[in-house]
């Protein structure tokens, strides 16, 4: 927290780069920056530049190039030619010495890929605005960060994490990075944010808000302070980045977050954020938090221990893995799990989100048809670009990829009496991959998990003098064989994951029964509970307000057989009008099992549909302790300790 003064380290003396860049909101009222980019030796065949079509960690491509209005270069004080060669990348004419480049780029875009601009603040990521000169990327480059021009700016800071060269902490002027990699991992906001510091184990964290907003500083500081040392711990000290920075804008309503190698992007509603004065204890705070401490994972997770496709990354075009599932599901599963284990999170609002997961998994028809694996290779056309037909087609490598995450935890256990745990693993991974920089091959997480169980197996039994026995072999062989069948089900196949079975081990019940209303995603069940109601499903998800227009259809459901489809606005449910808010009702008056007439329009024309009233299907999970004490596996479990 910020009790005490932090005193940020000294800049470096300047001295010349052979890159770089300069930027500055040259018209916040028209969203355009201005940004420059200059190379000290360019190619003597004439230099190329590039910007990338994608943002490293959100994986679509984007083409950043289309918000570039204009382009000029100059070498030597005189304008040279410049001309595009294809629509990312330019081609400027043959030119000695230094040679300048500056854009125009228009920044309308509040997302925290992206890059924005009003005469309230301005937020960028570099792969939105900074040139790559082709053959140079691997170059040191510096860059100055500069006002807007005007009185009324005076009041503007800087908050980034990119290093200081030639600045005061938090001030406009030139700052530093080691490669153009490096340079694009760095957004960077500028404005009159608050801001608020604490320390993790020792290293630096800011907080920078951007948007009107009343949140109790302190409170989120000792927060996100817990949640921090909690991950710092869990992969050893000492952290890898030497500072770290949440920049965090508030709006009225918005949820996302992108991860980097020293800070985060996080976009969320002001009334998520705790307020001062007053005791917080609300499932949209503690959302906020999960979303925070997920990107914070990724500092390790995707941004240190990466895949060897992303080693490097190829800016330029889809760069495929089928990993996704453990870089976005291993750390979705962390993300709360760190929350219990900072005290931040009871076990009972813990479970509830698992089942919340195990909800959305078993109303998604896509996990019988979709593995985690293709998930992963395909979320550039898929994932990212969801339509009315995603349920169907996509799962997700989040939400199921953090039930295997959870489920890969508890077989970890299994197999090793509790002496191992995916904390090891993660361990490993960060031993193996992380600190050498090697990227991690498709096969290396399943190639460690099995090594982890193995190696404990063989040595689990009479000690070292054991290891190594025809015994132990046997043992070792039958564990590798499990955890192999156990990756060829839930990452490469679409079989149901036995979670139930797992859960009973550490004490805990998993069902799955009928919704009890619209609004039912499944719970942590802490007492006796009703046999939920008989309730009609027409296997169909609405778009939320207004008319009753079908958002989705579910394969194999009553209103697919009906022959009714997404985009459809249903009007009437047996000649009685229906919209949005009361479709549910309408329906649950109705009994199980009887065909009705459903009025619909299709583009504007008036069609009519029978369709059967068909019983909700087992979609919606509870959890509960099993009967008897609580389980002590289940306890180390969550506290993340080995037996
Ligand atoms: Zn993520």
């Amino acid at each position: 927290m910020a009790t005490e003064p932090l005193s940020p380290p000294e800049p470096a003396p300047v001295l010349p780069s052979p890159v770089h860049y300069a930027i500055r909101p040259i018209n916040p009222a028209a969203h355009l920056f201005e940004v420059s980019c200059r190379v000290v030796d360019p190619d003597p065949e004439g230099q190329l530049f590039a910007l990338p079509a994608w943002n490293p960690g959100s994986y679509m491509l984007r083409e950043f190039a289309r918000h570039v209005i204009s382009v000029h270069a100059q070498a030597r004080r005189r304008p040279l030619a410049i001309n595009k060669i294809d629509k990312n990348t330019w081609l400027a004419a043959r030119a000695e010495g230094p040679l300048t480049v500056t854009l125009q780029v228009y920044a309308w875009d509040l997302s925290v890929r992206g890059a924005h601009l009003d005469d309230t603040h301005a937020f960028f990521n570099g792969a939105c605005v900074f040139l790559r000169p082709i053959g140079k990327q691997s170059r040191e480059c510096t860059l100055d960060i500069l006002p807007p021009r005007g009185g009324r700016f005076r009041s503007w800071r800087v908050a980034t994490a990119l290093r200081r060269r030639d600045a005061a902490a938090y001030g406009f002027g030139t700052y530093t990075a080691a490669n153009y990699d490096e340079l694009i991992d760095h957004p960077v906001e500028m404005g009159t944010f608050t801001l608020e510091r604490f320390r993790a184990h020792g290293v630096p964290h800011d907080i920078v808000i951007t948007g009107a907003h009343d949140a109790d500083m302190r409170r989120l500081a000792g927060d996100l302070k817990r949640v921090c040392e909690a991950q710092i711990d869990l992969f050893g000290r000492p952290a890898p980045m030497d500072r770290y920075v949440f920049l965090i804008t508030a709006v009225g309503e918005g949820y996302g977050g992108l991860e980097h190698r020293a800070s985060t992007a996080l976009l969320c509603a002001r009334d998520d954020l705790p307020r001062r004065g007053e005791p917080v204890d609300s499932e949209s705070y503690r959302t906020f938090l999960g979303l925070a401490s997920h990107e914070y994972f990724h500092t390790w997770n995707v941004k240190r221990i990466r895949p060897a496709a992303f080693t490097p990354y190829d800016l330029d075009r889809e760069n495929y893995t089928s990993l996704l599932w453990a870089f976005e599901g291993i750390t979705s599963y962390y993300d709360d799990l760190m929350l219990v284990r900072a005290g931040l999170m009871s076990r009972d609002e813990y479970l509830t989100t698992v089942a919340r997961s195990v909800t959305s998994i078993a109303r998604t028809p896509a996990r019988r048809l979709q593995s985690l694996a293709d998930s992963s290779f395909d979320a550039w056309i898929k994932y990212y670009r969801q339509d009315e037909n995603a349920p169907n087609a996509v799962v997700s490598y989040y939400i199921k990829g953090s039930l295997v995450a959870l489920a890969l935890d508890l077989t970890l256990r299994v197999e090793t009496g509790e002496r191992r745990s995916l904390d090891d693993l993660m361990r490993l991974l960060w031993r193996r991959y992380g600190k050498t920089g090697l990227g991690v091959p498709e096969d290396g997480i399943e190639r460690a998990a099995i090594e982890l169980v193995a190696g404990t197996s063989r040595s689990a039994r009479g000690g070292a003098r054991a290891a190594g026995g025809p015994g132990s072999r046997r043992r070792a062989a039958a564990a590798e064989g499990r955890m192999r069948a156990f990756f060829r089900r839930a990452i490469h196949g679409t079989g149901e994951l036995p979670l139930a079975e797992m859960f009973a081990r550490f004490g805990l019940r998993l069902t799955l029964r009928p919704a009890m209303s619209a609004s039912d995603r499944g719970r942590f069940v802490a007492g006796a509970t009703l046999a939920p109601p008989r309730r009609v499903d027409l296997a169909v998800r609405l778009a939320s307000e207004g008319e009753a227009r079908l958002q989705y259809v579910l394969d194999g459901g009553a209103a697919q057989r009906a022959g009714l489809a997404a985009g459809d606005t249903v009007v009437a449910i047996d000649g009685l009008r229906v919209n949005a808010k009361s479709f549910d009702a309408r329906l649950q008056r109705l009994p199980v099992g009887r065909m009705l007439s459903v009025h619909f329009f299709r583009r504007d024309e008036l069609r009519q549909a029978e369709v059967e009233a068909s019983p909700a299907r087992a979609d919606t999970c509870d959890i509960r302790l099993a009967p008897g004490r609580p389980a002590p596996a289940m306890r180390r479990w969550l506290r993340g300790a080995r037996r």
